[in-house]
C-alpha cells in the first residue's frame, strides 16, 4: 500500500467503509448457497469429483468483499475433532478425486495440523489431486517456509495451489520468492482474482496483474464476478463492463494469460462463464 493514498487498490480491498452498511437488494449473507452444499462438518460438495474443506475460519486478511464474510465458521470447520467427520465423508464418497483445502485460509493452520489431515487423506485410495486455495503466499510470503515446502514435497498427489491476488502491486519480490519455492517443490500455481470496482476494473490493471503473475510462475485461472454478499455491493462491476474488459485483455495478451471470467450461481454444477 502507498502511504497516504486513500484510493490505493490494496487498501480498498481491506478498508471498512460506510457503504457496507447500506442494504442493497440481492446482496445477502449466503450469496453462493454454501450452507445447502454442506455434506459433512466443514465439507462442501457442489461439483462433480471435488470436495471443498472449510479447513479453518481464520484468515490472514479480511477482504471486505469476501463471499464467506458472514459464514458461520465457528460451527463449520473441518479441522475440529482431528478432521474426523470430514475425512470420514471423503472416504465414504468414492466419486471424490480432488480435495480442495479452503477456508478462511488453510495455510493459517500450523503445518503440523495440515500434515495430520494429509496423513489421513493418504489412506483414501480414490483421491488423485490436492488443491489449496490460499492468499497467504501473497499477504505473508514468509509462511512458505522450509517446513511447509517439506510437507508439500511429501504429499503423494500432484498439488495445485490457487493463489488470490487482485492487483500487480500485491506481488512484490518476497511474493515472487515464495512462489519460486513452491514451484521448486513441484506445485502447479494458479491465481484467482475478483473483479473489483476501483481496485482492478480497468484493462491496464488486469493486464499488469497477468504479466506480473506469470513473472512469478503463476497462471491466471479465474476472474470472478463479485458474489453478491451483503456489504460488498460497492465493489460490483456491471457484466457488460466486465465482458468489455476481458475482450480488451484478449486483444493484448496471449490466451494463457487471460483469466476465465466466471460467476458462481447457486445450484449450477460448475462456475458459469460470462
Ligand atoms: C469454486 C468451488 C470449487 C472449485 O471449482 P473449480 O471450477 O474446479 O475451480 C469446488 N467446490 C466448491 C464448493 C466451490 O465453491
Ligand atoms: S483471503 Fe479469501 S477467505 Fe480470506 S477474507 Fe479474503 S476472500 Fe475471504
Amino acid at each position: 500500500m502507498r502511504a497516504g493514498d486513500p484510493a490505493d487498490p490494496l487498501l480498498l480491498q481491506v478498508l471498512p467503509q460506510a457503504a457496507e452498511l447500506v442494504a442493497v437488494p440481492g446482496f445477502v449473507d449466503d450469496a453462493v448457497g454454501d450452507l445447502s452444499a454442506r455434506s459433512a462438518h466443514g465439507v462442501l460438495q457442489k461439483y462433480a469429483g471435488r470436495a471443498l474443506l472449510i479447513a479453518t475460519g481464520s484468515c490472514a486478511v479480511n477482504c471486505r468483499y469476501c463471499f464467506r464474510r458472514h459464514f458461520p465458521y465457528a460451527e463449520e470447520t473441518a479441522a475440529s475433532n482431528g478432521w474426523r467427520e470430514a475425512v470420514a465423508q471423503l472416504r465414504a464418497d468414492g466419486s471424490i478425486s480432488e480435495v480442495i483445502l479452503s477456508g478462511g485460509d488453510p495455510l493459517s493452520l500450523a503445518t503440523a495440523k495440515l500434515r495430520e489431515l494429509t496423513t489421513q487423506l493418504a489412506t483414501i485410495p480414490h483421491l488423485r489431486r490436492l488443491r489449496i486455495h490460499t492468499r497467504l503466499p501473497v499477504v505473508l510470503p514468509e509462511r512458505v517456509d522450509d517446513e511447509l515446502t517439506a510437507w508439500l514435497r511429501d504429499l503423494p498427489w500432484p498439488i495445485a495451489i490457487v493463489l488470490h491476488a487482485n492487483h500487480a502491486n500485491e506481488l512484490d519480490a518476497c511474493v515472487s520468492d515464495a512462489c519460486a519455492r513452491l514451484v521448486a517443490g513441484g506445485v502447479t500455481l494458479l491465481n484467482q482474482s475478483v473483479l473489483l470496482a476501483r481496485v482492478n476494473d480497468n484493462a491496464d490493471a488486469l493486464a499488469d496483474l497477468s504479466e506480473r503473475l506469470f513473472a512469478c510462475r503463476v497462471l491466471p485461472y479465474y476472474l470472478h464476478q463479485l458474489d453478491q454478499v451483503r456489504g460488498a455491493a460497492h465493489f460490483a462491476v456491471r457484466d457488460e463492463d466486465a465482458l468489455a474488459l476481458v475482450t480488451r485483455l484478449r486483444q493484448r495478451l496471449p490466451g494463457y494469460l487471460v483469466p476465465r471470467l466466471v460467476r458462481e450461481i447457486a445450484g449450477v454444477a460448475h462456475k458459469v462463464p460470462l
